[in-house]
Formats: C-alpha cells, structure tokens, sequence
C-alpha cells in the first residue's frame, strides 16, 4: 500500500502523522481517556510495552509538559513516566525508558526501582505479541502479557489506581474480566473509535485497585488459576457466579471516542493543496532499531551480491 493510498484509507494513520503523534495507537489512549477521565490526578504512571511511543508522547503532553510548563513547577514534583518495550525507541521529554521484557522479573523490578519506594497512580500497556493469525494462539499470547502486566500492577499500583491494557476478545474475555475484577471494583472493556471493527482488540480499563485483603504477591498465579477452576469461582467473589451457562458473568463492553467523529473502518478523501496535489507526510518517528531491520540488510545486501549476504547471515 502506498503511502497517499493509506492516508486516504486510514485517517487516523494521516491524523497521526498531521499532530506529530509516532502511531495512530496515540488516539485510542486518548479517545480512552476522553471517555474515563484516566489522567485526572495522575503523577506517577508506567507505560507497558511502549514502543515506538505514541502512548508515552500522550502522557508527556498530558501530563509532563504541561507540570513543566506550569508558572509554579517544581522539579521535584513533575509527573513521573517510566515506559518498558523489548524495543529501543527514540527519547520523549519527561519519559524514563527501561528496555526489556514486561514477563521477564528483573525488568519488573527495574521499573520498580525507578519509583524509590512510591507507587503508580496508572499502569497502561498497550502490548501485542506477533500477530500469528491463529486467532486461539494470539489471544493465549495476549493474555500472557496481560498477566505479565498484572504482576508489575500488583507491585506498583497504589490502591485506587488504575490499569489499562489491549485485550483480544474471545473465549476467555469472561474469564479475564472475573480476574481482574478481583483487584478492581470497576473492569469496562472499551472500544475506541480509532480502533477498526474488524479488529478483535479492545481495551480493558480497570478503576479502583482494590486487592483481596491479606493479597500477597506470592500468590498471584495461584489465585488467577482458581478463578478458572469451577471449584474456585463460589469461594472467590465474582460478581456475579460462574461463567457458563445463565449465570454467565455480564461484561460492560462500551464504545468511547467522539461517535460523530472519525470511523477507523472509512475511506475519507485526502486534502488538496491549490494546484490540486496532495502531499503525504513522512512517519513522526520510525522505529529506530524494529525486528525486521536485519532482514531489510539482507534483502539490500543480496541486491549487492552473495558476498554481501554471507557476511550479514554470519554476523550476529
Ligand atoms: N503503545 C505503543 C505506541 O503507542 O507507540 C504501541 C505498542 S505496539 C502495538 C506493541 C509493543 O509491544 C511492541 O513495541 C512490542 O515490542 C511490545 N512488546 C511485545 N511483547 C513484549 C514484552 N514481552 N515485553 C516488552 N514489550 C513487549
């Protein structure tokens, strides 16, 4: 696909690129927020699985910069924004990169280090594992990284806070839903209008930390893996029973994002300059070390001749 084709094909792709946002993932935070109010009060916030970092320009912009730009700022009391990705990407002002893996414990304790002792007012994570199109596989995957994600909230997160993570809809949604609800007083599942119909992802937008009392972290797991036994759901307050049959739990599923606003699913026709050309805008920030980069060297290198490509496969 060309780069005007997408634009025309993709408004929140050209929108991205018009408002210097590195992805158009930056209007689903924002659309999210729009609808939760997810920034009010916030000072202390990790972004999970950050990169190339459209999440983290929005807590900059929303909550760094203006504390800096503020006629009383006080550098000790600015917003504190530490992002995690196994990617590098470029800085942001005001965000604290850590590089590693969310499931990995020492890139927990890394991000925790980093709040000396205090604890988050908002955990996001926008994660996503290569896409294998098995659909019962990328959702095991997914929920991985969401449990991942729930292990550093269960650290970091002071009580109220809150957690937002991309979540793919399907089997499992209702079981999901009953676990994080035993931290949560309140789990929406969200569907941003910048994020396409035909997409199975959504956003789950936990409110109110509230872990079982005597939690101890210890035991995550454990109690996660009750929650999916039958035996487990009539000790363990679900809100509302069993997940099958007609006890099954009721998700509250809404839309957010400005209804009358841009539909991630249309085409909308690109705008002309005067001498009726249109002008497409190179990405805010391309990633500055992705995945597929070596691959990119060894397609170049074999236009260059087999010499060139022994060299870059031996090469590590
Ligand atoms: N929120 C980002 C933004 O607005 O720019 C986009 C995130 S992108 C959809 C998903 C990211 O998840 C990728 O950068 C990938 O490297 C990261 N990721 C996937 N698995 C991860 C893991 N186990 N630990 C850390 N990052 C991970």
């Amino acid at each position: 696909m060309g780069k005007a084709s997408r634009d025309k094909r993709d408004i929140y792709y050209r929108k991205a690129k018009e408002e210097g946002w590195r992805a158009r993932s930056a209007f689903k935070l924002l659309q999210i927020d729009e609808e939760f109010n997810i920034f009010e009060g916030v000072k202390r916030v990790v972004d999970l699985c950050a990169a190339p970092g459209s999440w983290s320009q929005v807590l900059s912009r929303n909550l760094y910069l203006p504390a800096k730009l503020s006629p009383n700022s006080n550098d000790s009391d600015l917003p504190l924004i530490v992002a995690i990705d196994l990617q590098p990407m470029a800085p942001i002002e005001g965000v604290i990169q850590v590089q590693g893996d969310i499931t990995n414990a020492r890139t927990a304790e890394t991000v925790i280090r980093h709040f000396d002792g205090g604890k988050a007012d908002l955990v996001v994570c926008d994660g996503a594992p290569d896409v294998t199109g098995l659909h019962d596989m990328d959702e095991f995957v997914q929920s991985q990284l969401i449990l991942a994600a729930l292990t550093i909230v269960t650290h970091i997160l002071k009580r109220g806070g809150k957690f937002i993570a991309k979540v793919f809809r399907g089997k499992d949604t209702s079981l999901l839903y009953c676990q994080l609800k035993l931290f949560f007083t309140e789990v929406t599942f969200a569907k941003p209008k910048s994020s396409r119909n035909s997409s199975i992802e959504a956003f789950v937008v936990c409110e109110n930390y509230s872990p079982p009392d005597g939690f101890n972290h210890k035991d995550l797991h454990l109690l996660l893996e009750k929650i999916g036994s039958p035996s487990g759901a009539d000790d363990l307050d679900c809100s509302s029973g069993w997940l099958e049959g007609p006890n099954k739990v009721y998700i509250p599923f809404l839309a957010c994002g400005d209804l009358n606003g841009f539909d991630s699913d249309r085409s909308y026709p690109l705008p002309k300059r005067a001498d009726g050309s249109y002008q497409s805008l190179d990405p805010v920030q391309p990633p500055i070390a992705p995945p597929y980069k070596r691959a990119l060297e060894m397609k170049k290198a074999s236009c260059h001749g087999v010499q060139g490509l022994e060299k870059l496969s031996l090469d590590p």
